[in-house]
């Protein structure tokens, strides 16, 4: 398995594309937040790597795993493995807590998954989806990976979802499409993190 390279400098990240969809536009991170999540998602992706390596038939996995789609989409999926059977796994690692399950991390998993599939040519059958948070015992203060299997009519339905937003991104990227960016705010979890001080319901 050789990770694809990016290809062009007007792809649009996967991360990017969601946001832009479906968060608010000006959301503006508090980089102190990012900086202790950004930790406690490598320890996650390198804990939830071992569980996959130790349970799969002599696998080889990467982490960071470059995807691109039509030189309009990229993006790096945290964990990509195939088994000795052929099966492709691809896991999309939070380190939020699993109460905050959000359908933008959904849309993100599969969009890896059908990028995987349009450019490795693997029907979407023998790519299984994976999404992990973190759970927190707190009786015995424990922390641990959560991991969700996306399957059946709900992998389905997802990866219609996505090709339609691939789909999309490709006659906004030509120019067909003009109604591809759009501004607003949306107030979500995400606002506790958020440092714009200019937002509207910042200051009510
Ligand atoms: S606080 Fe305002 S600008 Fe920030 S994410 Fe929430 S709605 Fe958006």
């Amino acid at each position: 398995m050789t990770p694809q390279e990016s290809r062009s400098s007007s792809q649009i990240g996967v991360k990017r594309l969601l946001s832009e969809n479906f968060s608010c536009t000006f959301f503006n991170s508090n980089p102190q937040v990012w900086d202790s999540s950004f930790k406690k998602h490598e320890k996650l992706v390198g804990e939830v790597m071992e569980l996959f390596e130790k349970s799969l038939k002599k696998p080889k996995c990467i982490t960071e795993y470059p995807l691109t789609l039509d030189d309009t989409i990229k993006g790096k999926a945290d964990i990509v493995c195939e088994d000795a059977d052929g099966y492709v796994y691809i896991v999309e690692v939070k380190s939020t807590q699993i109460h905050r399950v959000r359908f933008q991390d959904l849309l993100q998993l599969m969009l890896y998954v059908y990028m995987y599939s349009m450019n490795k040519g693997v029907p979407l059958d023998r790519i299984k989806a994976y999404l992990v948070y973190r759970y927190v015992n707190i009786r015995e203060l424990k922390v641990s990976p959560y991991i969700i299997h996306i399957t059946g009519d709900i992998k389905r339905t997802l990866l219609n979802i996505v090709q339609y937003i691939a789909d999309r991104q490709k006659t906004v990227s030509s120019g067909i499409n003009k109604t591809g960016n759009r501004s607003l705010y949306i107030v979500t979890d995400l606002c506790k993190i958020c440092i714009n001080n200019n937002c509207p319901f910042k200051a009510s």
